[in-house]
């Protein structure tokens, strides 16, 4: 084994060890000592195992059991689960903001409608649902989702060999060769996206999926009923759970010129508005890692008037961090619920600091 694989599996087991001791005490204790943080955001995709989502990663799901026991785990600690824009006005307020956590999902799922909104109405808890609304729209979903999608159905090598084939262009043939024979087959679903996210050429992107797609009987409409429909999301808005925008298209906006990056902006912040009939205040980027999005990012979302944008970067967040990036814990099928409990309680924190590794 190398060094780093060791250090990364020694990582690995010190956060399930002080994951399970948070969940065993050491967290309540914790936070009556002092140490909880504030300023948590929670990040989802889908929540509930519904058959219109079938097909996408368990990454990209949490199951209403989960969010459940997170509900009623924070329910214990007195502490209230909001949309971003009351965990930003706490901020602003200059408040710690430790008896707050807001609960995001992003792209705008119809389970967040059917499955979280009752869920979460009957915790009298709230949260953020951030819309890719071209799909809500014109029910034509994302590469990614057609990606998926012929993954789950045919497999990771099978998509690699007809993408290659359909494209014709060498330097894709050898990275999706490369990037097929990962480690297990979700390692292999996750590097075949990256070889498509960052070096696919766009149009190609979109229209070789969508003829693949096509050829193993699928089609863009059944792909897009896992998303809302404008109908839900003017609901969800009405239960007070806030609608935020996540562009027209899901696009990489760094990967966009300026006029681009306004169009996506844009064009999803009015989509909304003119559904809700009120400003949309929240963002988040699609992909969200700190190179997916830059600097004309933020110079569209002030101009907008936008107050925060959430990305896909782990931590909590104080009065002092940037609002155009507030960072987030993920929560899905595959991250136990104590991972953000650990967090917020402090115990991870605590970890950090005693013994200065990157847990
Ligand atoms: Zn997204």
């Amino acid at each position: 084994m190398s060094l780093a694989r060791a250090k990364n599996s020694m990582k690995k087991g010190l956060r399930r060890v002080f994951a399970t001791l948070n969940g065993l005490g050491l967290g309540l204790l914790l936070r009556k000592l002092g140490c909880a943080r504030g300023g948590g955001i929670v990040m989802t995709h889908c929540v509930g195992h519904v058959p219109e989502t079938a097909y996408l990663p368990s990454d990209m799901k949490t199951s209403c059991e989960k969010v459940d026991a997170l509900l009623r785990a924070l329910k214990r600690r007195g502490v209230k689960v909001v949309a971003v824009r009351d965990l930003v006005a706490a901020l602003d307020r200059g408040e710690d903001a430790r008896d707050l956590l807001a609960f995001t999902m992003d792209d705008g799922y119809r389970d967040n409608y059917t499955q979280a909104l009752p869920l979460l109405s009957r915790h009298g808890a709230s949260g953020t649902v951030f819309v890719e609304t071209e799909v809500v729209g014109s029910r034509t979903p994302s590469w990614m989702h057609r990606y998926f999608f012929i993954c789950a159905k045919r497999g990771e090598t099978f998509f690699a060999d007809e993408y290659a084939r359909r494209t014709g262009e060498e330097a894709i043939r050898a990275k999706l060769q490369r990037a097929k024979g990962g480690t297990s087959d979700l390692g292999a679903r996750y590097d075949l996206k990256r070889v498509l996210k960052y070096d696919a050429d766009p149009q190609d992107r979109d229209r070789v999926t969508r003829a693949i797609l096509e050829s193993i009987g699928g089609d863009d409409r059944s792909i897009a009923s896992a998303y809302l429909t404008w109908d839900e999301v003017a609901a969800l808005d009405a239960a007070g759970v806030e609608i935020g925008a996540h562009t027209l298209h899901h696009e990489i906006l760094s990967r966009l010129d300026r006029g681009g990056v306004e169009r996506e902006i844009v064009g999803s912040t009015r989509a909304i508005a003119e559904r809700v009939k009120h400003p949309v205040v929240t963002f988040a980027y699609p992909f969200g890692r700190r190179w997916d999005y830059n600097d004309d990012c933020f110079d569209v979302l002030r101009g907008l008037g936008y107050t925060s944008a959430c990305a896909a970067i782990d931590g909590t967040n104080e009065p002092s961090t940037d609002r155009l990036q507030l960072k987030r814990l993920p929560l899905n099928d595959d991250i136990p619920i104590e991972d953000v409990l650990a967090e917020i309680d402090g115990t991870f924190p605590l970890v950090r600091k005693l013994f200065r590794v990157q847990i």
